[in-house]
């Protein structure tokens, strides 16, 4: 029960000893903990393994009554409750995925204040027996984890927190606490508009994470790459290597495996026990590497992740940062790696075209795709520009590939005149659209069997891009797509002008280019 706030904040500490094993507390936790404690809401932002839990569950125990947890992770309530009940705490969850004994057996639990913790999926308070229930309990606080689910412009909105606006009206003395590890400044607003918070004390804190090391690589041969980033930096090391589909999950586990990784894939593809196999081995064992689309590592607490991988360029800047930092939670050194290249951004706004919703919805992908495609061709340090996502100043890290072996720019006005008019010839004079690789293959003057069959070597801008290598005539198709200057669109990734492709064909417009540093960052890691 609690006492006086000096007591409940030795309390706290107490519980923090007792029941969790820690000796002191991290960050900002005890400040969040002594203001739930003392019955305020709180907003918390807060990167992944930043200690989030603790500033529900420790106010939860402290605190007379139960703490309603509103997960949206249905698939790992039952661990987190096995991992608190191995701790001596009682705690249970409320899910779809259990049967009606099963449900029933922790409402009597609830019921009879037998419960610290319920876990409750979010769709359960849509059900009125699930209120009902809770209203004839005692309830000490409500958390709502992942609270960025609730924001509509956010990367991973479900229609189902709406409705947690309700718990302030239903019970207006039972303190909130919403917490995320994904927060741009339009998130946070959106999480505090919705959930009817602007009373509630927000802590806001650092995301940045110093001991991981960002870098981003152009995509040649993606296989091949992971590997040797994990023979030379990552031999033995547990890691998490992220693919967009299904397919390219299974062929690069089985890469990994041929060539003696120990590595296993994980979809939503597989069957729920393969599944949970090998998530319960990725946290079991030493130095297993998982090869998951992003279904996997949401809520999933394991310390020694050496590296986080990306084989394809993820959809925002907040789902990229949230899946890197699962990377070295134990503090220690750890690498978030991500090769991206020309296809990734075909391919994403091929998905961004034909994807349901209406036109806000396509703008909001749009965006964060964008969004991410600068933060790939930045010059600056990376560190830089993610915290100022996220809001946040900083100065150069001396860490990230671009600190370590910064790229140079080089005046590309030339060389993207030069592609911007062949895209207009080929539309203008006849009529036609093309991907990157015939516009490369016209601007190289080459003669395949393309070219020859749409008698493009006959057009003015054959061959007038030979002093370029494909390697950076692909770089200055991305670095023009990242910085608005051509878009692609349809299915075949067909290249098309922009407003803003005017400026630069007039002469308007000077357009810098970064020239991938490869030789340099070798350099850079053989001095380190
Ligand atoms: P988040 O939810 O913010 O991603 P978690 O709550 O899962 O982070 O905590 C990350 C890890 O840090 C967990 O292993 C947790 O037990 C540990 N941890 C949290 N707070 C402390 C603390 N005060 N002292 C030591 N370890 C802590
Ligand atoms: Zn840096």
């Amino acid at each position: 029960g609690a006492s006086g706030t000096g007591g409940a904040a030795d309390e706290a500490v107490q519980v923090l000893r007792r029941v969790f094993g820690y000796d002191a507390f991290r960050g900002s936790q005890r400040e969040i903990i002594e203001h739930v404690v003392g019955g305020g809401d709180a907003v918390v932002l807060m990167p992944t393994g930043g200690g989030k839990s603790l500033c529900y569950q420790i106010p939860s125990l402290v605190r007379p009554g139960v703490g309603v947890v509103i997960s949206p992770l249905i698939a790992l309530m039952q661990d987190q409750v096995d991992a608190l009940r191995a701790l001596g705490v009682r705690a249970g969850f409320l899910n779809s995925t259990q049967d009606l004994e099963e449900r029933r057996l922790v409402e009597a639990e609830f019921l009879a204040g037998e419960l610290d913790l319920l876990y409750l999926a979010p769709e359960r308070l849509r059900v009125e027996q699930t209120v009902q229930l809770l209203d004839r309990g005692k309830i000490s606080l409500f958390a709502i984890d992942e609270a960025h689910c609730v924001a509509q412009w956010g990367h991973d909105f479900r229609p189902d927190y709406l409705a947690l606006s309700m718990l302030h009206d239903r019970w207006p003395d039972v303190p909130r606490i919403a917490l995320t590890a994904t927060a741009t400044e339009a998130t946070h607003g959106e999480i505090t508009s919705r959930l009817g918070m602007a009373d509630a004390r927000h802590f806001v804190a650092s995301f940045d994470r110093p001991n991981i090391q960002y870098r981003i690589a152009a995509k040649n041969e993606p296989k091949k790459q992971l590997l040797e980033l994990v023979r030379a930096e990552h031999a033995g090391d547990a890691g998490i290597v992220y693919c967009l589909s299904r397919a390219s999950v299974e062929k690069t586990a089985q890469f990994l495996v041929d060539n003696g990784v120990a590595a296993v894939p994980y979809h939503a593809g597989l069957d729920a026990r393969t599944r949970a196999g090998n998530q319960a081995r990725f946290l079991r064992e030493d130095g297993l590497v998982v090869v998951a689309t992003i279904a996997f590592g949401m809520g999933i607490d394991k310390p020694d992740v050496r590296f986080v991988a990306h084989l394809d360029l993820p959809k925002s800047v907040e789902g990229y940062y949230q899946e890197t930092g699962r990377a070295g939670r134990d503090g220690q050194p750890s690498t978030a790696w991500l090769a991206y290249g020309l296809q990734d951004v075909v391919q994403q706004r091929k998905m961004i075209d034909g994807s349901e919703g209406d036109d806000a919805h396509r703008r909001r992908l749009s965006g964060h795709l964008d969004a991410m495609l600068a933060l790939c061709e930045t010059v600056a340090c990376r560190r830089v520009r993610l915290l100022a996502y996220f809001g946040q100043d900083s100065g150069p890290c001396g860490n990230c590939d671009t600190c370590l072996a910064p790229p140079q720019t080089w005046d590309g006005t030339v060389p993207a005149q030069k592609l911007l008019s062949t895209v207009v010839r080929l539309q203008r004079e006849r009529g036609q659209k093309f991907g990157a690789g015939q516009i490369i293959d016209i601007l190289m003057g080459r003669k395949t069997a393309k070219v020859i069959q749409f008698d493009h070597d006959a057009l003015s801008v054959f061959g007038i891009g030979e002093d370029l290598r494909e390697a950076e005539w692909r770089g200055v198709v991305r670095q023009l797509l990242a910085q608005g200057l051509l878009a692609v669109e349809g299915d075949y990734g067909t290249l098309v002008l922009t407003e803003a492709s005017g400026e630069v064909l007039r002469g308007q417009r000077e357009v810098p280019m970064r020239r991938e540093p490869e030789k340099a960052a070798r350099a850079a890691k053989a001095k380190a």
